[in-house]
Formats: structure tokens, sequence, C-alpha cells
């Protein structure tokens, strides 16, 4: 009998990090992840597999807990999808982010160095490294012009990572991802904060949503889905990058509409704009080119915008209902 793969998962507490140690541990392997000491615990994207994952201490700010970590687990695969990822955060804490999200980055790939370098790697890059964009739709070619501290970590990131693989021949891949959204989304992000806006109107619980620029258009998918294709990026026997999106785009005051539309009222009545939650730079468009990922990887997306929006909404109607805080 051959021994289950293991991985080792930064940031499995956050989205992605819980939908991709679900999807590995459905593939067998040995999931491990690397979670960082904070005063409370909060688990909750992961409780349902709390004792089916190892949990291992560690920060993306210390190097040494990243070399204990691998040496501790040795995996075969490693996926990074721990940074600071919310994008007004990174004006308030540009330094951090840095730390945490590009220089975090570097600490990891040098972990592997040491720990063993035949270890594969995934780096989460973002679509926001494209921010004022140079061509639509973007592509894996499209050049960078980041929008904001998050934006210009990703950047260093992403070519960190490049570097890496061409310098010490590491099976180093970037998958650029475009937003995607669920139930386990962050409740500060706009698709969660309008889902679950809109449960609570439904429910009588609240009276509106404040938000920011309602003009500005993303590629939104499922982040089930996209977790799938950082998995694939692995599989292959050369690291590359790829540009992972629908390749579609839906202004936010869409994703309004429909949310709203889905149980039965008009987002006018409820959607007021705040210019609290506009930002110093925006990214106003975003659209990406799957191309390469579907020729390459054979990677579609399953769930469609519509599809997602009533997902969430679904889901938050049912944490309210059942009485519960959204996580
Ligand atoms: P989340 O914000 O939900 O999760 C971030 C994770 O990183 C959390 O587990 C968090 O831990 C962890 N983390 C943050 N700082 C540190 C640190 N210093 N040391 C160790 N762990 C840390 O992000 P998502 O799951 O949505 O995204 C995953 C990755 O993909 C991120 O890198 C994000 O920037 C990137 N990305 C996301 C996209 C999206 O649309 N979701 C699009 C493109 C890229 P804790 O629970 O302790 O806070
Ligand atoms: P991002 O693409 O990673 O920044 O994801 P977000 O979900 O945080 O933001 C997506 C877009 O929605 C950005 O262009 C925001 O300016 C816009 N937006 C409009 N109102 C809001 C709001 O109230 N909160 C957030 N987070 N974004 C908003």
């Amino acid at each position: 009998m051959t021994a289950n793969k293991r991985a080792l998962i930064t940031g499995i507490t956050g989205q992605d990090g819980s939908y991709l140690a679900d999807f590995l541990l459905q593939k067998e392997y040995e999931v491990f992840g690397l979670v960082r000491r904070s005063s409370t615990i909060n688990f909750s994207r992961i409780e349902h597999i709390q004792d089916r994952v190892t949990l291992i201490s560690g920060d993306m700010l210390d190097e040494m807990s990243l070399v204990q970590a691998l040496s501790q687990c040795q995996p075969q695969e490693v996926y990074n999808l721990a940074a600071q990822s919310f994008v007004p955060a990174s004006w308030a804490q540009p330094v951090f982010t840095g730390e945490a999200t590009a220089l975090g980055v570097t600490r990891i790939l040098n972990a592997i160095r040491t720990v063993n370098p035949a270890i594969r790697f995934y780096q989460a890059s973002s679509s926001e490294m494209f921010g004022k964009v140079r061509e639509v739709p973007q592509t894996e070619q499209t050049p960078f012009y980041p929008r904001s501290p998050y934006g210009v970590a990703k950047v260093y990131g992403h070519w960190i990572t490049v570097n890496y693989r061409e310098s010490y021949g590491l099976h180093a891949s970037s998958g650029i991802l475009f937003n995607h959204e669920s139930p386990r989304r962050g409740l500060e992000f706009v698709t969660r904060k309008v889902t679950h806006a809109v449960a609570q109107i439904k429910l009588g619980m609240a009276n509106e949503v404040r938000l920011g620029n309602l003009d500005s258009h993303r590629d939104w998918g499922y982040a089930p889905d996209y977790v799938r294709a950082m998995w694939l990026m692995l599989q292959q026997d050369k690291p590359d990058d790829y540009v992972v999106s629908t390749g579609e785009t839906h202004a936010v005051q869409e994703l309004c509409e429909v949310a709203f539309e889905y149980v039965g009222l008009n987002w006018r009545d409820y959607v007021k704009q705040d210019p609290r939650f506009m930002r110093p730079a925006d990214v106003d468009l975003l659209v990406g080119n799957p191309a390469k990922v579907h020729a390459k990887l054979g990677w579609e997306p399953e769930v469609t915008f519509k599809e997602l929006v009533q997902i969430m909404v679904d889901a938050d109607l049912k944490l309210l209902r059942d009485g519960k805080k959204a996580r």
C-alpha cells in the first residue's frame, strides 16, 4: 500500500484554506495546517474537520517556525494561502501587510529550500496585482499595476515565486486567482456583506446596508471551484503561472440587484452609499481570461454568478434563522 500524500496549508483557518482542506481530505491526503497564536481561538471554518487535520503552530513572520512546521510534517505539497488579505486593511497596516503577504512568501520558500527542495509549492497570487488594468481581459502576460499596499505585496509574492523557480529549480506555481466567494467569505468583503445584509433585512433584523463604490466590476467565482485549480497546478510535471477566473464581470450594483431580488426585495430601497467605504484608490474593472487554465489543466468553474449569490443568501438566511453568529 502506498502512503497517503501529505500537504501543508498555510491560512487553513481562512476561506480558501478550509475548502482546500475539505478537498484534500476527500483525496485522502494527510492534511496539516499552519495556525498562528491569537488570544481567542477562531477555528470556526475548520470545526467540522478539526479531528481530521493536524494543526501546527507558526507564523508567516517567523521563518524558524516555518522551518519547524515543514520538518514536522514533511509534506510533498505546500499551499501558501496565508496573508493579510483585505484590501482596505492594507492601507491601515501597510507594513504588516508587506511582512505577511510579501516577505512571508520568501520565508516559506526559504524554509522549503532548507527542509526539502523537492516540495511542490503553490502561491496564492491575486487579480489585485492587475489593479489599474493595462488590458481587458487580463491574462498571464498582462503587466501588473497594483492599486493598494495589498496589491503591491502580492506582486512581490508572485515574482519571488517565479524567481525561486528560475533561480533554484523549485516546483513553484503561482495561481493568479480572481475574486472568489462563498458562505465562508469574511463578512467585510462586499459579496458577503451584501448577502448577510439581505438575509438580515429579509428577517427584519436590519433595514439598510451601507456600501462604497457601486460601479466597481469584479470577476466573481465560487471558492470550492477555485481550490480545485490550486491542486491541479501542483499535479503537473512542470510548475507554471495560471489566471483562474470565470471570464465574466459584474458590477457591485448588479450583485445588489441579484441578491435582493432573490428574496423578493428591491435593492434601491435598502442600499445606501457611504463615503466611509470608498477607497483611496480603487480597482474599477477586473475580468480574467481563463483560456490557459481551461486548455492546460482542464479546469472549468461549475457555479455561475447568480448561483453563487443565491448560495450565499441561502446560507446567511439559514445561519440567522438558526440563531448562529456569522463566522
Ligand atoms: P482569508 O483572509 O479568509 O484567510 C487568510 C488566512 O491567512 C487566515 O487563515 C489567516 O489566519 C492567515 N494568516 C494571516 N496572517 C498570517 C500570519 N502572519 N501567519 C500565519 N497565518 C496568517 O483569505 P482567503 O482564504 O480568502 O484567501 C486565501 C489566499 O488567497 C490569501 O493569500 C488571499 O490574499 C489570496 N487571494 C484570495 C482571493 C479571494 O477572492 N478570496 C483572490 C486572490 C487571492 P487567521 O485565521 O489567524 O487570521
Ligand atoms: P477586493 O476586490 O479584494 O478588494 O474585494 P472586496 O469584496 O473587498 O471589494 C470588491 C469591490 O467592491 C471593490 O472595488 C470595493 O471598492 C467595492 N465595494 C463597494 N462597497 C464596498 C463595501 O462596503 N465593502 C467592500 N469590501 N467593498 C466594497
